[in-house]
């Protein structure tokens, strides 16, 4: 995998949710969902899928992304890589695709998938696309039911994200006339939740001040702490200029900054370039161009991906009181539960000096759970 979304925050994250496993506890860490915004074509598919590090989403330059896809990553703990189609509710079971990570493209750039299970539907792409035409109306319509799609791999963070339809504004094929809006009303009941991280992709060959990206990010999150500006496109920008005052946030300010990307083009696509060669290509880009110099920590998927961790931490940060505190009152209903049996003297004291944490040159792996959550806690 290329670019391990959330590198060093999953061992964290994970111990964690181990722990919350082996107490039986209904405490789960909420990692936010991070959304993609954008106008039609900007690259906000491109986007997900280098920050993935595979590519399973159809891309193009004609509207390919019609419902929200619900992206949502859970870390395995084998080397196995395989996604599920997750269908809606009251469908049968065996609509649930699952498919291994041997994709090939047809000659539009439509990714094909083997398929694990028979379920007499040969490439999960083209059955997201079948079952998009079915729900969506089959002429460009957009539709605001989810498909959800699980991703199971050694190399993800459990997080969920979510690939929107682009922001278009003249209606095509049956199209209603009022497409804009609607797709407008479907994006923001996703951003305006405060729990939303949004990356507003806007491409560096348009102009940024006419940002739909941004402008709908500004609605949902006015002061700018949840939204990262995305740069797509560096590489077809009009000869002459470049994305050095874009990525410095000298025309719109952002709070959380900027990053400038390349993704690939159609004609990568079209010629079975892989996201790891994509990649290659993508630093060296930036290598090669002066005007980048001094920027590299706005360069970049890599760059992305770092500061999407970033945020998490932080936000893992900001939640772990709570987690604390409703563990800490486990701890002593378990410990009162103790007592009442009557056998309580020696366990709680060791308990209680685990809780205040004097176990630390202890390896986690010794300590009881609650201890182990302290550690963690202070080592972050
Ligand atoms: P979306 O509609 O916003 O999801 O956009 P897509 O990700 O589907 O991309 C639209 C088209 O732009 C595709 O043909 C992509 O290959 C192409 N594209 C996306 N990002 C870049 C980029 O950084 N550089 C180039 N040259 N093409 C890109
Ligand atoms: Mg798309």
């Amino acid at each position: 995998s290329a670019v391990p979304l959330g590198g060093s925050v999953i061992p964290l994250v994970n111990k964690l949710q181990d722990i919350f496993a082996q107490l039986g506890s209904q405490s789960t860490i909420e990692l936010p969902q991070v959304a993609v915004v954008g106008s039609q074509s900007s690259g906000k598919s491109s986007v997900l899928e280098a920050l993935v590090g595979r590519d399973f989403l159809p891309r193009g330059n004609d509207i390919c992304t019609r419902r929200p896809l619900v992206l949502q990553l859970l870390q395995t703990k084998t080397d196995e890589e395989y996604g599920e189609f997750l269908h809606l509710p009251g469908k049968s079971e065996v609509e649930n695709v699952k498919f291994s990570f041997g994709n090939f493209r047809d000659k539009k750039g439509i990714v094909t998938v083997s398929t694990d299970i028979n379920v007499g539907v040969s490439g999960t792409a083209i059955f997201r696309v079948a079952q998009t035409d079915k729900e969506a109306g089959g002429n460009k319509g957009v539709s605001d039911k989810q498909i959800r799609l699980k991703i199971f791999s050694p190399h993800v963070l459990d997080i969920t994200l979510v690939d929107l339809p682009g922001i278009t504004k003249v209606p095509v094929g049956e199209q209603p006339a009022d497409i804009e809006a609607r797709i407008r009303t479907m994006i923001m009941s996703y951003i305006k939740q405060p729990s939303c991280l949004i990356l507003a992709v806007t491409p560096a060959n348009s102009d940024l001040a006419n940002s739909d990206a941004l402008q709908i990010a500004g609605i949902a999150d006015p002061d700018g702490y949840r939204t990262i500006g995305i740069i797509t496109k560096l590489d077809i920008m009009d000869r002459g200029t470049d994305a050095r005052n874009l990525l410095l946030g000298k025309v719109i300010p952002l709070r959380l900054g900027y990053v400038g990307v390349v993704n690939r083009s159609q004609e990568d696509i079209m010629f079975n370039r892989s996201i790891k060669d994509a990649l290659v290509a993508e630093e060296k880009f930036f290598r090669s161009r002066p005007v980048y110099n001094g920027l590299a920590d706005r360069c970049g998927v890599p760059q992305l991906a770092k500061k999407l961790n970033q945020i998490l931490v932080q936000h893992i940060k900001a939640i772990l009181p709570g987690l604390k505190s409703r563990i800490s009152s486990a701890l002593v209903s378990v410990a009162k539960e103790h007592a009442s049996y009557g056998e309580i003297t020696e366990s709680k004291a060791s308990f209680s000096s685990m809780v205040e944490g004097k176990n630390e040159e202890m390896s986690t792996s010794e300590l009881s759970g609650g201890a182990r959550i302290h550690y963690i806690f202070q080592s972050i």
